[in-house]
């Protein structure tokens, strides 16, 4: 597999300050614009995501943050405004007509996020507040079950905080022992170093899919391989995977699955675990109160079946029926169609930065999502990012929730630009000439 280096620091002129002129609103606005195999109407798309033709300091939203979040389609706001119009009413419990319709369109999402996990089985499916949640529940629930004292489990030096301090609180819980494998300079994991952890303590290996920070695709199904054959169980936080394949977590061989709705289209504050049935069984349950029980007396309570037992309280009931309809969305557009076009923006937007002379980007080169954080001569990410912003350019700036990545690349920041499926091939022309921009405003780059 090739890789390229971790920080490829180009050498080639740039030309973008020659070719920087300021584009004109309609040019961005990807009128008509249709992808390079003719098969994906993007303009169609983008018509789709109201937000999407809206202009930011008077420039037209370039939106590249979507490694953060994603937008809504009209299809995720109109099926929540119709619950929330039409059918609202609580879940699970109510014999009247609302509340059929709404645990209808409650348990359909299910269906709906399962059949994106790739999981024949709805009640493996716990809908939880995002991956930080899923992530959580299994560190709680799973954790304090089985982990114990001297236990070991192996993370890696490039999960993001939601998949590392659950860990560490575990760890001063219960006295387990975190291990981690490192990165190369590639901004690979390094695989040997997997032999190297794995032993007769490890319990667990909890992993990111795809890096949110380099973008890099991790070889799950090696990585939960080798895990199995040292007897340790395996997690996997899809949270920046999910949003770019159909996740077949039975292909991923994976125990625990974790992912986030508001990175594929669905609303905020409502994400999945998935878990295979037999462990989500032998769980015990995560919160307590309503919705989770089967009986209660005084003196102790028996718990709903799988997965209510994890579904404590009334739950986040319009972002769930947003969750499912985000799901079918992507459905409907085809994983097959999301990645080749995906693809084709991510080589080229792997060209044109690399033709930046001053700009470090880091992560592979093969493997890799549209995720690039980059830095550009000494301008601080925080800078570039306000410089763009003045543009109508959206990117992150930041540790990205990634402190032990940055720390392992000496870095405080990186600034981070992250393409979806209904971003163009012009929004990379009008990155670079933000960067362009930026260059000129701060003066001759390091
Ligand atoms: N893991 C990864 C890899 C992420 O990118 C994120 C979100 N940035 C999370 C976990 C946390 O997701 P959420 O905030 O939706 O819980």
């Amino acid at each position: 597999m090739a890789e390229t280096a971790g920080m490829t620091d180009t050498k080639r002129a740039t030309g973008v300050l020659a070719s920087s002129g300021h584009p004109e609103a309609a040019d961005r606005r990807d009128a008509g614009e249709a992808s390079a195999d003719g098969a994906w109407d993007l303009a169609e798309i983008r018509a789709q995501f109201p937000v999407l033709s809206r202009e930011v300091n008077g420039h037209p939203l370039a939106y590249l943050d979507n490694a953060a979040s994603s937008q809504q389609p009209l299809r995720v706001l109109n099926r929540v405004e119709r619950y929330l119009r039409q059918q609202h009413a609580n879940v699970h419990r109510g014999v009247h007509q609302l509340s059929a319709e709404a645990t209808a369109a409650y348990e359909g999402a299910r269906h709906a996020v399962a059949s994106h996990a790739g999981t024949t089985d709805p009640a493996e499916i716990v809908f939880t507040r995002g991956t930080t949640e899923a992530v959580n529940l299994v560190a709680s629930s799973w954790g304090d079950a089985f982990i114990g004292a001297g236990d070991e489990i192996v993370l890696t030096k490039m999960e993001h905080h939601s998949n590392l301090v659950p860990w560490q609180l575990l760890a001063g819980r219960t006295g387990c022992v975190l291990r981690f494998v490192d990165v190369t300079p590639g901004g690979r994991l390094d695989l040997d170093d997997f032999d190297r952890l794995l032993g007769k303590r490890t319990r667990l290996v909890a992993c990111t899919h795809v890096s949110n920070s380099l973008g890099t695709v991790n070889p799950v199904r090696e990585i939960v391989d080798r895990a199995h054959a040292a007897g340790a169980l395996t997690l996997i936080d899809g949270a920046q995977a999910a949003p770019h394949m159909l996740t077949d977590v039975a292909k991923t061989g994976c125990d625990f699955y974790a992912f986030s709705s508001h990175k594929m289209c669905g609303p905020t504050g409502v994400g999945a675990l998935w878990a295979r049935r037999e462990l989500l069984e032998e769980m015990p349950p995560y919160q307590g109160g309503g919705e989770m029980i089967s009986d209660v007396k005084l003196e102790g309570s028996s718990w709903a079946r799988v997965p209510h037992k994890f579904e404590a309280g009334t739950p986040n009931i319009s972002g769930v029926v947003g969750f499912g309809e985000a799901a079918r969305f992507l459905a409907d557009l085809g994983s097959e169609a999301i990645a080749s076009h995906e693809d084709a923006l991510k080589c080229a937007a792997l060209d044109r930065l690399g033709e930046i002379e001053g700009l470090r980007l880091y992560g592979p080169r093969e493997e890799r999502t549209a995720v690039f954080s980059f830095t550009y001569g000494d301008i601080h990410p925080h800078d570039l990012s306000t410089i763009l912003d003045q543009r109508g350019i959206a990117i992150r700036a930041g540790h990205h929730c990634n402190q032990p990545l940055m720390d392992h690349y000496g870095l405080s920041a990186t600034a981070r630009a992250s393409f979806y499926f209904y971003n163009s091939p012009r929004e990379i022309d009008v990155l670079c000439d933000g960067l362009a921009l930026a260059a000129e405003v701060f003066g001759g780059l390091a």
